[in-house]
């Protein structure tokens, strides 16, 4: 059985409640997200708003009329400021008030006056604008999600025009004071396509929140919270999918950190800990990948770079840290890092040895005085050469397990 016109602006407007309630609930969930509030007004508003028109359709008294229009023209900037929030985390307060303002005098001067074919063609030409500018909106922040964000765009574009030729077809008609509401295919047309493109829109809109938070949490899970270096877990998965060939491999260890503390005090402690991380952080800006293993030691992973040349990175790190001065519980003090340096032909199938010689080579640097670099093949053949009884992938599997 075909639907009426009332039956599918009633159906819109619950489809609207639903997802004003599953936008708030998504809110409830994770309050950081603040532009599911946003969402949450722009849909209720709209379900308002079309519920209200339907009330105007069937008594045609301008002052409901204008009243659903204005509810559901602010139920569009809504929309429009929960888009921007997405993509900047701003909420373009401005521009909403603007956009609502605007368009609903624009729609009510004429309603009230008694033009209300005016105010009509006013409604759909402000509709198609503001969905065009939140579908270019969308469209800027392509980049987060390359198939979600271009077919919410698509949607914005395809409810945008679908309010055209409801404009058009009142415009040809050339009647400014209507009897009854519009009625004609043009208005069936749009009811159907906002229908669809409603619950799109939502749920592509929920999609791309959930995806963002599961990216969130990926990248807490393998940063380290003091240094926003990655952790050794990220190093390692890093190192399975990134690496390939020939690496070098420096691991440092801060010398007597735990008189620095002791001394110092923990914050202080924390202090070198965050500009050591600095340093390696600019260090592998343009090479390698910095990882804090634990505690007060950190990595270095330096693919393509031959023994020599990570030793001299190592030595610059070093120096770099030598000339820092730090202010603690006992006054001005500087601290220094001795570190380990080992190569490997292959640091996939070899990481295991890798990490042992460079953690040798530390342990040289150490025994012959600290603030200091060494070599792995300056202390010892190294392990790397000897053959391995598994393959590449048993390897890694367990420095995984070692490392948890
Ligand atoms: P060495 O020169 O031989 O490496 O001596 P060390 O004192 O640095 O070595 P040790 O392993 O005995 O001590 C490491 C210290 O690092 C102990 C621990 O309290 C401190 N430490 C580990 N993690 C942190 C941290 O996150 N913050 C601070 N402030 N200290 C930390
Ligand atoms: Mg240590
Ligand atoms: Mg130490």
């Amino acid at each position: 059985m075909p639907l009426d016109y009332h039956s599918l602006l009633t159906a819109f407007a619950l489809s609207g409640c639903g997802l004003a309630i599953t936008f708030f609930v998504s809110w409830l969930a994770s309050r950081t997200e603040r532009f599911l509030i946003a969402w949450t007004f722009g849909v209720a508003f709209m379900a308002l708003g079309v519920l209200i028109y339907s009330w105007y359709a069937q008594t045609m008294v301008p002052a409901i009329g204008a009243a659903g229009y204005t509810i559901l023209l602010t139920g569009l900037a809504f929309v429009f400021g929960a888009g921007r929030e997405f993509r900047t985390g701003v909420l373009p307060w401005r521009s909403m008030v603007v956009m609502a303002v605007v368009s609903s005098v624009a729609m009510a001067v004429p309603m009230l006056a008694g033009y209300n074919g005016a105010a009509i063609v006013m409604l759909n030409v402000a509709a198609t604008v503001i969905l065009l500018i939140t579908a270019w909106d969308y469209w800027l922040g392509r980049a987060e999600a390359r198939l979600a964000i271009p077919l919410l765009t698509v949607l914005y574009v395809l409810t945008g025009l679908s309010f055209v030729p409801c404009a058009v077809l009142l415009l040809l008609d050339g009647e400014w004071r209507l009897s009854q509401a519009p009625s004609n295919w043009a208005e069936d047309l749009n009811i159907v396509i906002c229908l669809l493109t409603l619950s799109g829109i939502g749920a592509l809109s929920l999609a791309l929140n959930q995806a963002r938070l599961a990216r969130g949490h990926k990248r807490d899970a393998e940063t380290d919270p003091l240094t926003g270096l990655l952790n050794r877990r990220a190093l390692l998965s890093r190192l399975s999918g990134d690496v390939r060939g020939p690496a070098a491999l420096i691991v440092f260890d801060m010398d007597h950190f735990k008189t620095t503390n002791d001394v110092h005090g923990h914050l202080a402690g924390d202090e070198v800990l965050r500009s050591f991380g600095k340093i390696l952080a600019l260090t592998s800006r343009s090479q390698g990948l910095a990882a804090r293993l634990g505690g007060e030691e950190f990595a270095l992973l330096l693919p393509g770079a031959s023994l020599i040349m990570a030793a001299n990175l190592a030595d610059g790190v070093r120096r770099r840290l030598a000339k820092r001065n730090f202010s603690g519980n006992g006054g001005s003090f500087a601290s220094t890092v001795s570190a380990g340096v080992a190569w490997s032909e292959d640091a996939l199938i070899d990481f295991e040895a890798l990490l042992h010689n460079a953690d040798k080579a530390l342990y040289a640097a150490k025994r012959n005085g600290r603030d200091r670099v060494a070599r792995a093949g300056d202390t010892e053949p190294p392990a790397s050469s000897r053959p391995l009884p598994e393959g590449r992938r048993d390897v890694v599997e367990r420095v995984r397990l070692k490392v948890g």
